[in-house]
This record gives C-alpha cells, sequence and structure tokens, in this order.
C-alpha cells in the first residue's frame, strides 16, 4: 500500500530535517562569527595576560636594578673612604668622611633586599635566565668590592650589570608595546617605557659620578665622564619627553615625583653641576651621594604608578574582553537556543497540521471517508479544504451508488452535482445508469403490462383475471365481505366474424369492453379471458340484487347495436354470477363457479342470466368428481375401444373401422362417451384421452394388419376432440404413434367435428400438417353445424361424414339437402361416408344418393376387437378409403352394388354384451 507519509518519501527527506537544516544555517552562521569574535577575544585575553607578564617582568628587573643601585654606591663610596689618597683629593672632613662610612654599615642590609629581588627574578621563567645569570654577576661584583682592589674595576662591573638589567628592561617593555593591545593599554606601555627610561638614566647619574671621581685611576677616566653627562642629558630628555607626551595622570604623577623636595635638590645640584670639573670634591657632592637612594626612591614611585597604570589598564582591558566574551557565548546560545525553539515551534506549527492532513490523506486513499480537520497555517488549511471537498465528492458519489444500488431513484441526492470533471463524469455515469435504469423499469412495466393484458381491449387478460381475483378473494377473507365474479360471454359473436369479418369482431369486442367498462364502479375489474368471454369483478359487494342488476345492464348494453364500419353489428351477451361470501374459495373455483352460471345461462337461451345456486354448486361437484374419476381412469387403464365398421355401401364389403371409446367404469359397467367425453372436453383431460386413443387404436390396427395380411388396407377412424385438435402438439403426437405402430399415415383418418373449426386458425393449422403427414381427415356429424358447402374447398378434409340426422330423416327437404351435400362433397373431390345407417331402405337411397361408404347398426355395432374380427372373416375387406389417397380427388369411383346385410343390435349402445354379430339377424 502506498500512502501518504511525511516520515519520509522516495524523493525528499523528512520535513522535520528540512525545517531543522533551515534552522542550522543561521545557527552555524552565527557560530561562526562568534567563533571568530570569540577568538579574537581570547587572543585580547592571552595578549593581556602576556602583557601584564612582561610587565610583571620589568617590575621585577627593576627591583633588582634599583637595588643594586642603592647596594653598590655605599660599597662604591666605601672603597671610596677607605682610600686616604681619594679623601684628600676630595677633601673630605672627618666628619663627612665618617658619614660616609656609615652608609657602609647599611651594605650587607641592602645585599639581602639585593637578592630577595634577585631569587624573584631568578624564579621567572620567561627570562631565559636572566635572574640567575644576573646573580652570577652580582656574586662576582661583590666580591670585587670585597676585594677593595680598584674600585674603578668595580664600578665598570657594577654598571654592565646594570646596564644588562636596562637593556633586559627596554626589551620587555618594548615586546610588550610589540603585542600591540588597546589604544589605552598602549599609551600606558608606551608611557611606562618612558618613565622606566628616566628612571634608568636618573639612577646611573650618581654611580657614574662617582665613577667619575677616580681621575688617573680609572683609565677611561674621560667615559665615566663621559657617561655621567649622557645621563644627565638622557634623564633630562626623558623628563621633559614624560611631561609632553605620556597621558595626562603619568604626566602628573612625574611632573610630582621630579617636584619632590628630595628629587629637586639632588636634580638642581646635578643642574649647577654636571660636567663641572670643579663641583668635584664639594658638599653638594655629598649630599648627592647621600641623597640618591630617596630620589631613585621618589622616580621608582612614579615608575612604579606607571607600571600599575599599564597593568590596570591591561586588566581593565582583560576583564572586558572576558565580559564580553561571556556576554557573545551568552548571546550565542541565547540565539541558538531561540532558535532551535523557534525551529521546534515552527516544526509544531507546520508539521503537525501537514501529518495530520497526510494521515488523513492515507485514510482517504484507502477508501474511508472521514471528515478532514480544516486547520494549521494557511497553506495546509487550502490542501485540507480540497481534500475535505474531495471527501464530500466522494460522498455524493458514494450516496449516489448507494441511492442507484437502492433502486432508490428519485432521491435528491442522484440529481446532486459532483463539481469538478470528475464530477461531471460521475454525474453524466450516473444519469446514465438512472436513465438505463429508468428504461428498463419502464420497459419491464411494459412488458409486465403487455404479459397482463389482452392487447386488444387493454383489458387485463386470463393469467391477470385470475390474480386479481385472488387478490380480491384474499381482502374479503380478512375483511369479511363478499366478492361477486361475473362471467360475461357473448351471443353471436361467431356470426359477426364470420359475416362481418375479423376488424369487426375485434371492434366488437373493444365496444363492449368499453361499455363494460363505463358501467363499472371504481374498484370494479373487467378482464378478457379471450375470445368472447369477459369477467366482472366486483370487490365488497353487500347487494346481491344490485349483482343482478348490473348483470342486467350489461345484457342490456350488448344489445345496443354496435356500430362497424357502415353496418351495424348485433351481439348479445349471457352472464353468470358467482358470489363468494366469506373469501374462503380460490380464484379458480370462482372462476370455474362463474363459468358454470353462464354455461347454465347459455343453455337456458342467449341473453340470460344464471347466478351459481345450489343446483349448478352440485353439477359442479358431479363434473369434478367426474373429472378426477376420468384421471384416475386413465391411470388404471379403464378405458377400452370398441370399432364400428365402415362399409362399401354397394357391396357391404368392409374398408375400416371407426374407433370408439367406452369407460369400464368399476361398479358402474361400459360407459358410453357421451356421459364422459363432454366433461373431459372442458379441460386439458381430453388431450390425455385423445392420445390414448390415438395410441391404442394405430396399436391394434398393427396388430391386425400382422395377423392378417388382408387387412392391410383397412383403416382407422379415431374421434379428435376439438380442444385436443388445437393442440400444439397434435401433430407430432400422431407422428409418433405412427412411427411406434408402424401404421401408415394413409390408413389413419382423423375425425373432427364441424363445430371445431369455429375461427381457430390453429385447428386449421393442425390439419394441414396432420395432412402433409398422410393422414385424412374427416370431418364428421356433418349438416348440424355452421359450415356451410361453399366453405369446403378451403377447408383441409378429405372426408365428409353426414350425420345420422340426415340418414334417419324421411322429410323431403332433408333429403335434397342430402343429395346436394354429396354432390357438393363429391365435386370438391371428397369422399362420402353415411353415418347411423340402420334399415336397408336407407342404405338403398343413399346408394341412390351416390354415397359410396356407410356406417351403422345396418352393417355393425361398435364391437370388441375380436368380434372385429369374427367379423372380418365373414366379411373379407376391401382397399380402403385411405387407399384413394394416391389419386386424386376427382378419381373415378365406380357404383358397386350392396348386399342386403345387416349386422348388429340396433338396441344397445355396447355391441360387448351382445357381440354377437349375427349378419343375419335383420334384413331389410
Ligand atoms: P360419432 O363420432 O358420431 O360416433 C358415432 C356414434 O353413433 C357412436 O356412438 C355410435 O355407436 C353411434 N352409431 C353408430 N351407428 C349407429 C346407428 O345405426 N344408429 C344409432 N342410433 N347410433 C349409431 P357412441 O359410441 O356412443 O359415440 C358417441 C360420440 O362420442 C361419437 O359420435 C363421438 O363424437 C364421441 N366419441 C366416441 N369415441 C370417441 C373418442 O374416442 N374420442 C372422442 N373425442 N370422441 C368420441
Ligand atoms: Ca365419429
Ligand atoms: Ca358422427
Amino acid at each position: 500500500m502506498t500512502g501518504l507519509s511525511f516520515a519520509r518519501t522516495k524523493d525528499g527527506g523528512s520535513l522535520r530535517v528540512w525545517l531543522l537544516s533551515l534552522v542550522m544555517v543561521p545557527i552555524v552562521g552565527i557560530g561562526a562569527a562568534a567563533a571568530l569574535e570569540i577568538t579574537s577575544h581570547i587572543s585580547t585575553v592571552r595578549s593581556d595576560q602576556k602583557v601584564e607578564r612582561i610587565v610583571q617582568a620589568t617590575v621585577d628587573i627593576n627591583r633588582v636594578r634599583a637595588d643594586l643601585q642603592l647596594e653598590m654606591l655605599p660599597a662604591l663610596t666605601g672603597s671610596l673612604v677607605a682610600n686616604p689618597q681619594l679623601r684628600t683629593a676630595l677633601g673630605l672632613t672627618p666628619t663627612q668622611t665618617q658619614q660616609l662610612a656609615a652608609t657602609i654599615a647599611q651594605v650587607p642590609k641592602l645585599r639581602k633586599s639585593t637578592d630577595a629581588a634577585l631569587s624573584t627574578l631568578a624564579a621567572r621563567t620567561d627570562l631565559d635566565s636572566l635572574g640567575t645569570r644576573t646573580q652570577a654577576q652580582v656574586k662576582q661584583l661583590r666580591a670585587t668590592i670585597d676585594s677593595g682592589t680598584y674600585p674603578h674595576t668595580a664600578f665598570e662591573a657594577g654598571i654592565e650589570v646594570l646596564d644588562t638589567l636596562s637593556a633586559a628592561q627596554n626589551d620587555q617593555t618594548a615586546a610588550a608595546i610589540r603585542i600591540g593591545l588597546d589604544p589605552a593599554s598602549n599609551r600606558a606601555l608606551i608611557d611606562l617605557a618612558m618613565v622606566t627610561r628616566a628612571v634608568q638614566f636618573a639612577g646611573e647619574q650618581t654611580p657614574f659620578f662617582v665613577g667619575a671621581q677616580f681621575p688617573g685611576v680609572v683609565s677611561p677616566e674621560a667615559t665615566a665622564q663621559t657617561l655621567w653627562v649622557q645621563a644627565w642629558g638622557s634623564y633630562q630628555a626623558w623628563s621633559s619627553a614624560i611631561l609632553e607626551q605620556t597621558s595626562a595622570s603619568t604626566r602628573a604623577v612625574w611632573s610630582k615625583a621630579i617636584n619632590s623636595l628630595v628629587v629637586k635638590s639632588v636634580d638642581d645640584i646635578w643642574d649647577q653641576t654636571t660636567g663641572k670639573p670643579t663641583f668635584v670634591g664639594t658638599l653638594p657632592t655629598l649630599k648627592v651621594v647621600l641623597s640618591d637612594a630617596q630620589r631613585n626612591s621618589a622616580l621608582s614611585g612614579a615608575q612604579d604608578y606607571s607600571v600599575a597604570l599599564v597593568l590596570d589598564s591591561a586588566r581593565a582591558q582583560q576583564t572586558a574582553a572576558t565580559r564580553a566574551l561571556a556576554i557573545i557565548v551568552g548571546l550565542c546560545l541565547l540565539v541558538i537556543a531561540a532558535s532551535l525553539a523557534a525551529a521546534r515551534w515552527a516544526q509544531r506549527a507546520l508539521t503537525k497540521p501537514l501529518e495530520r492532513l497526510a494521515r488523513q490523506a492515507t485514510e482517504v486513499s484507502q477508501g474511508e471517508l472521514i471528515d478532514v480537520a480544516i486547520s494549521g497555517p494557511h497553506e495546509v488549511r487550502t490542501v485540507a479544504r480540497g481534500l475535505s471537498e474531495s471527501v464530500n465528492s466522494l460522498r455524493t458519489i458514494q450516496a449516489q451508488a448507494a441511492a442507484v444500488a437502492a433502486g432508490d431513484l428519485d432521491s435528491r441526492v442522484v440529481a446532486t452535482p459532483v463539481p469538478g470533471a470528475l464530477g461531471a463524469v460521475v454525474h453524466a455515469s450516473v444519469s446514465r445508469i438512472v436513465g438505463a435504469i429508468r428504461d428498463r423499469e419502464s420497459a419491464q412495466n411494459a412488458l409486465a403490462h403487455r404479459a397482463a393484458h389482452d392487447p386488444l381491449t387493454e383489458l387485463p387478460n386470463r393469467g391477470e383475471a385470475l390474480a386479481l381475483i385472488e387478490g380480491a378473494l384474499h381482502r374479503a377473507q380478512r375483511s369479511g365481505t363478499q366478492t361477486a365474479l361475473m362471467f360475461v360471454d357473448l351471443d353471436h359473436f361467431k356470426a359477426v366474424n364470420d359475416k362481418l369479418g375479423h376488424a369487426a369482431g375485434d371492434a366488437v369486442l373493444q365496444t363492449m369492453s368499453r361499455r363494460m367498462k363505463a358501467l363499472m364502479r371504481a374498484g370494479d375489474t373487467v378482464a378478457r379471458l379471450g375470445g368472447d368471454e369477459f369477467v366482472i369483478l366486483l370487490e365488497s359487494v353487500t347487494d346481491e340484487g344490485g349483482c343482478y342488476r348490473l348483470a342486467e345492464r350489461i345484457v342490456a348494453a350488448a344489445a345496443e347495436p354496435i356500430p362497424v364500419g357502415q353496418r351495424e353489428a348485433r351481439i348479445g351477451a349471457s352472464v353468470g354470477v358467482a358470489i363468494c361470501r366469506d373469501g374462503n374459495v380460490d380464484a379458480s373455483r370462482l372462476l370455474l363457479e362463474a363459468d358454470a352460471a353462464v354455461y347454465r345461462a347459455k343453455s337456458s337461451g342467449r341473453g340470460q342470466i344464471a347466478v351459481f345456486d345450489e343446483d349448478l354448486r352440485s353439477e359442479l361437484a358431479d363434473r369434478i368428481g367426474l373429472e378426477q374419476a376420468l384421471v384416475n381412469a386413465l391411470q388404471r387403464d379403464e378405458f377400452v375401444l370398441h370399432y364400428q365398421p365402415l362399409v362399401d355401401l354397394n357391396n357391404a364389403s368392409i374398408i375400416g373401422v371407426e374407433a370408439l371409446i367406452r369407460w369400464n367404469r368399476p361398479g358402474v359397467g361400459l360407459v358410453g362417451p357421451d356421459t364422459f367425453i363432454p366433461t373431459a372436453e372442458g379441460s386439458a383431460l381430453i388431450d390425455d384421452i385423445g392420445q390414448w386413443v390415438l395410441e391404442a387404436a394405430t396399436a391394434q390396427l398393427a396388430e391386425w394388419s400382422s395377423a392378417n395380411p388382408a387387412l392391410n388396407e383397412l383403416t382407422m377412424s379415431v374421434n379428435i376432440s376439438g380442444r385436443h385438435l388445437c393442440s400444439a402438439q397434435l401433430p407430432e403426437e400422431v407422428a409418433h404413434v405412427l412411427a411406434t405402430s408402424g401404421v401408415a399415415a394413409r390408413r389413419l383418418i382423423i375425425e373432427i367435428t364441424e363445430t371445431v373449426l369455429v375461427d381457430s386458425p390453429i385447428a386449421k393449422h393442425n390439419m394441414k400438417r396432420l395432412q402433409e403427414l398422410g393422414v385424412l381427415i374427416a370431418l364428421d356429424d356433418f349438416g348440424t353445424g355452421h359450415t356451410s358447402i361453399g366453405q369446403l374447398p378451403s377447408l383441409p378434409v378429405d372426408i365428409l361424414k353426414i350425420d345420422r340426422s340426415f340418414v334417419a330423416s324421411d322429410e323431403p327437404g332433408n333429403q335434397d339437402l342430402l343429395h346436394l351435400m354429396v354432390a357438393a362433397a363429391h365435386a370438391f373431390d371428397l369422399t362420402v361416408v353415411a353415418e347411423g345407417i340402420e334399415y336397408e331402405h336407407q342404405a338403398h337411397s343413399l346408394r341412390g344418393a351416390q354415397v359410396e361408404t356407410g356406417q351403422g347398426f345396418l352393417f355393425a355395432r361398435p364391437c370388441s376387437p375380436s368380434e372385429v374380427m369374427e367379423y372380418l372373416s365373414s366379411n373379407p375387406p376391401r382397399p380402403g378409403i385411405g387407399a384413394r389417397t394416391h389419386s386424386p380427388r376427382h378419381a373415378a369411383r365406380p357404383l358397386q352394388t350392396f348386399p342386403a346385410t345387416v349386422v348388429g343390435d340396433v338396441s344397445s349402445l355396447d355391441s360387448a354384451g351382445s357381440g354377437r354379430h349375427g349378419h343375419s339377424a335383420k334384413t331389410s
């Protein structure tokens, strides 16, 4: 699963890392700048420390130098005093000599001080062992002085040591200046350097002066004198330079020092005497020597002040630098901490909403339609708002899909547009789906309507009617109300079809359905069962009389002429009413009751109304009982076939047989077809019976043929009921029995009654198909129905069976009609069979009327198969009717003479009992 993640992505680091690096850039910058600053400050501090050390070193060197001067002068002076020559030369009084000698007593004490200063100097590691070197020199110097040899040797050695120390002192000061401190410190350093020089030169004056006192002894006498003069000059020069160039405070301190009493009194003497030989050996000279230590110490005080100034300045600088360093470091830390805090805050403020958004986006991408929180920085809010809107769109789409899935197409959400291009596509898709579903629904509705309605009248059809009746009965059962069902059967409708055509028939049906609907109350239903049969369903019937009156109005409405084009159709209606009082029957039963009622209405004359009553109920019960018994009879094989021969009227030879069904009903005996065939014809039972007859009859014919080859041309006539003829399966059934029995198709004759042909295209279609199989079709009971002779050529018929009523009738009119029918049949190339011939005179007149084939008790009654065999043995067969099928209808039919043979027992339907067919029993 590839979800959105801000923690790590393929093409970029974490946002936190980015933010941190962003913050680190200034931090590093600040750090670098601070480091530079810190380094500079540290170096400042270091320089200050160094300067302090150097200055301290000059102080230490100065102490040694000053102490050494103090120590040297009494020693030198002492050696001077010890020399009587010099004493004289100097003109020292004994008191003065004593004074000078007293200073020598101080030497051990002064040496101790010098040693202390020297050991401090020797302890320093930064002066290239100046201290130890000086210690050695000083030891040497003291030895020279103590030996009391040549004062000038000691003087020179002393001057050398002092020079070394002064040089070291000046080097240190110069080194300090070279380090380069801040201007104030530098100023102080330069001041110090100048003061040091002045002090050094001041210190050199007395030793140089004393040195200059050894004329003749000291060979480079002039040099000591020169040095003495130079030292004084240098002192004055440095002193005036100090007063001109140093800082105010240094200047003030220096000025105070040189104007102090001790310095001024000595300086005045030097000022007046320096370089003047006369001065030697004078009092002031002595004073100078005696006051030199105080003068030096006074000037050294000024030098100490300068040192203190330098140290103060350096220390102040150092402290300032340290403080600045602390401030910079602190500031840096503060800035870094602030930056990190700001980064943390920014990260929280930025990444928190972003991470939440990323999490929500992941959830959305996984199909979770969550509530997207809109918060955080502006840009994040914008993205969140976009995501939220997407989620809303997805929700709408989801709701639309759910509504479509639930079939809630009228829901407002389905019409809600979703924004954007995707929204447009989805909206278009949803609209198309909804449209397609609506189209399909309306198509389904149309189909359902078509399946449930009669296309001609737009009334509910039979199936729908049954469903509506069923619903009404359920409601009635719950409410305890009555339901009425009227069965309306139009009278003379067939005549309209025959005379005015089918379009007229359709118009009549439409007009009648309109008229009936006009008579209905709201909630009542008219339905067309088929043909000219309608039903009217009335719910919550309170008044049975009202029901009857409605039936009367329908009869009256049907009696009104119906305009059909330029003409008028006249029909009528018979109505059967069945009332269910408690809803406690099923729809088909109620329909059956109404049907039974209308059947009664029709049989009691047309335009009548009959109500289903107790008589009808028991009749119906009988019929239903009989139907059940017939079902059982089929299963238990209780049916038998009897066969009645068809004979050639001219010679009485048998040409075929007609299969006639009987029911060997247990406990009753042999029952004739008239008692059960009409009932069987009321349902599909007749199809099963017809099939059984076809199978049994063809099997019998095959058996006879195989038993007696002479019977190979014998035909078998089978009666097929009108309903069965209309069954789509009939041709296949017939083909099947022919194939099963092996009987040639031309030997099978299917007898159909003329009434069946009324308006049944399927019947005619099946007849044609049977003819195509090679089977012959006989029109039974001809003359009793509506078929006119003129219709014969259009009918798929081969044989005409003239009804028994014409044979039996003696009326001249009927005889004429019989002649006419025969002539017409022959004209249309049909074979004529006369039925019910009982007497010879009948046979005779039929022969006269050119009827070629006859059937009747005169020749033989319907009899059992074995009786047929018996009959056949005495009446050999001739080629049957089927033989003619090979020749066209107009083949010549020779008249044959009829042997006066009478067969069978007229009094009994069944020949089974009187099976003996006494051929000679009766004669006409
Ligand atoms: P149908 O097809 O007209 O059959 C001839 C009827 O006339 C037979 O009555 C027969 O016994 C009777 N009959 C024959 N010769 C004479 C005669 O000389 N005088 C008199 N009075 N009657 C004669 P049956 O067997 O009772 O059959 C009655 C009707 O039942 C038949 O009339 C036929 O329509 C029907 N039927 C018989 N068998 C079947 C069958 O297997 N299937 C169907 N669908 N109908 C059958
Ligand atoms: Ca028949
Ligand atoms: Ca008949």
